[in-house]
């Protein structure tokens, strides 16, 4: 388990065009944020419980940015120095669920819906990273951060006009096309380049 205790867990919706097209949704003309508990977080190597709730679990393969300092109301050009690093993110959602309710609390925010890990790597440049999601080894997610409707930067000013983000919060900056669905068992993997792996099976 990473060292951090976020105060909340802001995560990014439709942030990829192609992840939009995907789902058929409207492209965003501003981001779309909602927040996931910090209840959610695993780690590393930690089990995702598939709740009896949902029939359609699936993975979102994110880029993760921690925050290290407090920071409110942001400018463009600051926006990067109140991060700490970047870690790799899992945004498990019941896709049924989120379908069905108006709001996405609950789909996305069942206990072990939000592994992180396995490390945070300071100093990336997170506009020029790829993301990779396996699922039993076989690729089922491959994006890019540079393809992202709105960049980190971009994030952190929209976000931090809304809420104070305080050291250790975490930011899920949205997931590239090819999410689906997994069965209880299935081992998932989230890659992203220059941070390493993070691995959860589904239990
Ligand atoms: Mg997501």
């Amino acid at each position: 388990m990473l060292d951090i205790r976020p105060t909340k867990i802001v995560a990014v919706g439709r942030n990829y065009l192609a992840h939009i097209q995907e789902l058929g949704h409207d492209v965003p003309t501003e981001p779309l944020i909602f927040l996931k508990p910090p209840s959610a977080v695993v780690g590393d190597g930690d089990e995702v419980i598939y709740p009896e709730a949902t029939h359609n679990l699936h993975h979102e393969a994110e880029l993760a940015v921690v925050i290290g300092k407090r920071c409110h109301a942001a400018a463009e050009g600051e926006a990067l120095d109140c991060v700490a690093g970047y870690t790799c993110a899992n945004d498990v959602t019941a896709r049924d669920l989120q379908e069905k309710d108006d709001q996405w609390t609950r789909a996305k925010g069942f206990d072990t819906f939000c592994p992180l890990g396995p490390r945070i790597v300071p100093g990336l440049d997170p506009g020029n990273v790829a993301v990779i999601c396996r699922v039993n080894g076989e690729v089922r997610q491959e994006g890019h951060t540079s393809d992202m409707l709105f960049s980190v930067p971009r994030l952190i000013v929209h976000i931090s006009a809304v809420m104070t983000l305080e050291p250790d919060d975490v930011i899920l900056t949205g997931t590239p096309p090819g999410v689906s669905a997994v069965a209880r068992g299935d081992a998932m993997e989230v890659e992203i380049e220059g941070i390493g792996i993070l691995h959860n099976r589904v239990a």
